[in-house]
């Protein structure tokens, strides 16, 4: 499975997109990268999106989710648990962080976490790891992890937002930090890194 970032701005969360190379069907995780942008790179890499997943709630990772399922034709899939904060500013913290009232379109089908999702001919398993929300997912494929704001390089999810739970993400992070040492992470914010670089440098785990 191929992975790459498309470029989103501002306080946005990264936009990954993820395809298999014999079939050229690609997902999106976290939509926040712009319609044009999105087109670009899927035409760049020569594949077809077949659906947007979602790491959890927050706003800063559902900015573009109505525009490209309006694009596309695709459906979006989040954890059951944070379901609701998708056309709910106060608990998506878009009031709170931006003093804006960013409210999206229900998701077109829901996790309860352990889920095999197939990309052509590989697979990526949704990992259930709340804490930082109640619904927060990390999505496992063959040596990487996406792990959204769950894990990040040398920090952690923040826990003090409605849901949060230091408890329940450190249950969360210890699963984690079993998954083999040379698992590529790909974090909702900031640069990529590996689980062992992480047991080593990240003063959270
Ligand atoms: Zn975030
Ligand atoms: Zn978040």
């Amino acid at each position: 499975m191929q992975l790459c970032t498309i470029p989103a701005s501002g306080f946005a969360a990264n936009c990954y997109l993820l395809w298999d190379d014999v079939s050229r069907q690609a997902l999106l995780v976290d939509p926040t990268a712009s319609v044009s942008a999105v087109a670009a790179t899927l035409r760049e890499r020569g594949v077809t999106l077949t659906g947007i997943l979602l790491t959890h709630g927050h706003f800063d990772h559902i900015l573009t989710l109505d525009a490209l399922r309006d694009a596309f034709g695709v459906p979006a899939y989040i954890h059951r648990a944070d379901a609701e904060m998708l056309g709910d500013p106060v608990r998506n913290v878009s009031a709170l962080l931006v003093g804006e009232q960013i409210r999206r379109r229900p998701a077109d089908g829901l996790w309860d976490g352990g889920e095999t999702l197939t990309l052509g001919e590989e697979t990526l398993t949704v990992l259930s790891t709340p804490g930082h929300t109640p619904g927060s997912v990390c999505f496992r494929g063959k040596d990487f992890l996406v792990s959204g704001d769950t894990l990040f390089d040398r920090s952690i999810g923040r826990t003090d937002l409605p849901g949060g739970s230091w408890s329940v993400l450190s249950a969360s992070l210890a699963g984690l930090c079993l998954l083999p040492g040379d698992t590529r992470v790909y974090p909702g914010h900031g640069p990529d890194t590996t689980i062992e670089e992480q047991i080593k440098a990240n003063p959270y785990l």
